[in-house]
């Protein structure tokens, strides 16, 4: 599944949300740390992987 990454615009948090092509809706995003809705998204959907290396 696509993880859209986003940045709060109110406290500068980012965070990523996994969303199917179905569900993204950028006006439900909401930010963890203020649950602020004005966030924006950073990146173009990317493919979940295993980006972390042991
Ligand atoms: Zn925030």
């Amino acid at each position: 599944m696509p993880v859209y990454e986003y940045k709060c615009k109110k406290c500068g948090e980012f965070f990523e949300r996994i969303e199917t092509v179905s569900e993204h809706d950028p006006a439900k995003a909401r930010c963890p740390e203020c649950k602020s809705k004005r966030v924006e998204r950073r990146w173009s959907p990317v493919f979940a992987v295993t980006s972390k290396k042991s």
